[in-house]
């Protein structure tokens, strides 16, 4: 209670009653006035002495009651004490307590140290002040002084309990924490058993200290306390002193920031670094049990989220977890380990035997329906299974296993689980080989063109090519994309491919244009490349260029990229068109079939895949109906893979004129075009028009 001095007019409030008794004299503050001792009344809510007899005024070196009165005691008052004075005044209402302390009063700044006792008071407004009683001024060394007043002061808490856990002194800072005069030190923890093992430790070492959930009046807290066997300086006894200090706020944000680096803050499931953790920990303990750990990714989530957009992908992966997690038991685990993949670890004493039941419901429950702003969505999943033995310490590789059993559901089709088997895994290291030799020989140029030419038997020239790719091998030879570019799709690759086919294409282009040579060349384009942000770009930054008359490249799609999301496929032939390039369907009549779509789009070029011409005459009336669709949509009807004259001799008759085969050429190098052009149409000249009947 520091003072201070103020210029404002007193409010000295008439004397009232002590809590719940009937006042007995009619004017207390007489009998308080002529007692020797100092006793005066203090406004807990106002912060002022409203009444001090002659011993109180001397004590605060007051003049008169006014000029105490006048003093604002919160100036300079600590916050403990503030909190301390509250807690008096709870007492007094609550349990009519009455407190005895050693205070440090600082009138004019002078420190005096008085034993009090403090009684609650009503005021005639029914607020609760304090009549202080000074028991006499301590007089004990200053050393003795300072540290009482320390104790009061400090926020720690410090407290000193028998050996059966009876209190014995709290500080205010403790008392701030528990209110009830007679705490009991082992009710405090919120886990019993905590107090046994400090019990223990004191026994045996004299000290501890724990961090420990505590209940306080306040409600629960962590505190961080210390423990230490010692005497009660009043008996001579054994005691224990405890100093504690709260730390609840520090370990909610280090459990916070524990749980943010555990979890994933979409799904609230454990996140990769938290599943790699614990794969480890796995791997340190002697394990009697098998695991089965499952990968599973969410086929065709990028979809999704193209779609519907990114709400709409966060919101699924929630209901994917969702329905994972009711699949499992407490023993199990789940973790987000990237965008849409998730891993399980299922355990269980007979895993090996129930592992494709447990592994089937989860599949049937996550592939149901998802339900997003009136859109449904169909959900369905890819899972990769492995069986992490018991005693195996090596719990990494059966991650990878999981992950190649995952790519062998992919490749069969997805929505579908596998087991892994060694035969995948060897199967997955020769991909693995084949990848790192691509990726080198991309570095090494050892990718070309080769291109072949497609014929109008009308005109009997060559009016355009197809540009094929090569993988010129060190060792193994020539090698064409079936050898490849499966490859060069799983792993990516394939960008690196298109780059150098668009490139050398347009370059091939532009030369041929240069040297007269009007022929146009068609191109593939994989569906990873059409569908790519960038494409339009690229292309566009080609088109630009003078010597590249844009007519004159063809860009060959597959059925499957058109079955894809329509209005964004729609937009991306325009942007192509609009720039100038031609746009041919590749492979027709062996992917999608609903033909309502092809009327939409801008298709210059059909072309009919090789295994309807390897199965004439039977499929003569689909090729019949293939050209009558393009004639429809105004587009040219090209014949892949004609081998022989036979097949020549159908196609032309069902009126398909423009012909690509190995009758005519096989791809050759780009070198060698020019020579097979030349051969291909004196041939024609020759030999072909006259047994077609053909007239030019
Ligand atoms: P595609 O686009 O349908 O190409 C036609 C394929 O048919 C070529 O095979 C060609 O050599 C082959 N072919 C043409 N006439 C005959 C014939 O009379 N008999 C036989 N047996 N085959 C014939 P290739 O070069 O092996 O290419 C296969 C597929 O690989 C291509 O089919 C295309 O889908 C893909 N591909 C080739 N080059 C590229 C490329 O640069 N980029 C992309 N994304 N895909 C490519
Ligand atoms: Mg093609
Ligand atoms: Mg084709």
């Amino acid at each position: 209670m520091n003072d201070a001095t103020e210029d404002q007019e007193p409010s000295v409030v008439p004397f009232s009653s002590p809590i719940g008794k009937t006042p007995e004299f009619k004017e207390p503050f007489d009998l308080a006035r002529r007692l020797t001792h100092a006793v005066w009344v203090y406004d807990i809510d106002n912060c002022r002495n409203i009444m001090a007899n002659a011993a109180a005024l001397r004590l605060w070196k007051a003049e008169t009651e006014a000029e105490l009165a006048a003093r604002d005691m919160s100036i300079d008052m600590s916050t403990t004490v503030a909190k301390r004075l509250k807690q008096y005044q709870s007492g007094f209402i609550e349990n009519d307590t009455t407190f005895k302390e050693l205070w440090t009063l600082y009138p004019h700044e002078e420190p005096v140290s008085v034993d009090v006792v403090y009684t609650g008071y009503r005021l005639p407004d029914g607020r609760i002040a304090m009549l202080c009683e000074a028991r006499g001024i301590a007089e004990d060394a200053p050393e003795t002084l300072r540290s009482a007043e320390a104790l009061l002061h400090t926020d720690v808490m410090i407290s000193l309990f028998t050996k059966t856990g009876r209190e014995l002194y709290m500080n205010p800072a403790a008392r701030n924490t528990w209110r009830s005069e007679k705490t009991h030190l082992p009710d405090v923890f919120v886990n019993s058993s905590d107090y046994d093992s400090i019990l223990s430790e004191l026994e045996l070492r004299g000290e501890a200290r724990r961090v420990l959930q505590i209940k306080s009046d306040a409600g629960l807290a962590w505190h961080d306390m210390s423990f230490k066997n010692c005497r009660d300086a009043a008996t001579g006894g054994p005691a224990t002193l405890v100093t504690a200090i709260d730390v609840t706020e520090l370990k909610h944000a280090r459990d916070r920031a524990s749980y943010l680096a555990d979890k994933d803050q979409t799904t609230d499931c454990y996140n990769r670094a938290f599943f790699q953790r614990h794969l480890e920990f796995l791997g340190s303990q002697q394990r009697n049990l098998p695991i089965a750990l499952l990968y599973l990714d969410l086929d065709r989530f990028k979809q999704t989220n193209d779609k519907y957009g990114h709400e709409a992908g966060d919101r699924l992966l929630v209901v994917v977890s969702e329905r994972i997690k009711a699949c499992l038991t407490e023993a199990d685990l789940l973790a987000r380990v990237g965008g849409d993949e998730f891993v399980i670890l299922l355990s269980g004493t007979d895993i090996p035997a129930q592992v494709r039941g447990r592994v089937d419901q989860i599949q049937k429950t996550v592939c149901q329906p998802f339900f997003y702003k009136n859109n449904k969505i169909e959900v369905t999943t890819s899972i990769g299974v492995s069986v992490i033995p018991a005693h195996d310490s090596h719990c990494a590789k059966y991650v990878r296993h999981a992950d190649v059993a995952l790519y062998e559901s992919k490749r069969l089709g997805r929505n579908r689980s596998s087991i892994y088997t060694e035969q995948m895994g060897r199967i997955a290291d020769q991909r693995l080989q084949a990848e790192a030799e691509l990726a080198s020989a991309f570095e090494h140029g050892e990718f070309e063109l080769h291109v072949q030419p497609c014929v109008d038997l009308c005109s009997g020239k060559v009016i355009s090519a197809e540009a094929l790719a090569r993988w010129r091998h060190p060792e193994r030879g020539l090698l064409m994309p079936v050898d490849f570019i499966g490859v060069c799709e799983e792993t990516g690759l394939i960008d690196v491919l298109d780059h150098f086919v668009l490139e050398q294409s347009c370059e091939l282009v532009k030369r041929w244009l240069k040297s007269g040579l009007k022929i146009g060349l068609s191109l593939n384009v994989s569906p990873r490349q059409f569908l790519d942000d960038g494409f339009i770009a690229t292309l566009s930054s080609h088109a630009q260029h003078p010597d590249l008359k844009n007519d004159s490249l063809q860009l060959e799609i597959t059925e499957s990229v058109l079955a894809e999301d329509q209005d964004r496929v729609a937009e991306r032939l325009r942007s192509i068109t609009a720039l100038g390039f031609k746009i041919a369907v590749d492979d027709f009549g062996t992917g999608y079939s609903n033909l309502a779509y092809i009327s939409k789009f801008p298709i210059s070029c059909i072309k009919i895949d090789k295994s309807f011409i390897d199965t004439l005459p039977t499929s003569v009336p689909v090729i019949r109906l293939i050209k009558r669709l393009s004639e429809e949509i105004g587009a040219q009807t090209v014949a892949e893979g004609i081998e022989d004259f036979t097949a020549l001799g159908t196609v032309f008759e069902i009126g398909c004129h423009c012909i690509q085969g190995n009758y005519f050429s096989p791809p050759v190098p780009i070198a060698d075009f020019q020579k097979a052009v030349h051969l291909i149409e004196t041939q024609l000249e020759a030999d072909i028009i006259a047994n077609l009947g053909l007239k030019r």
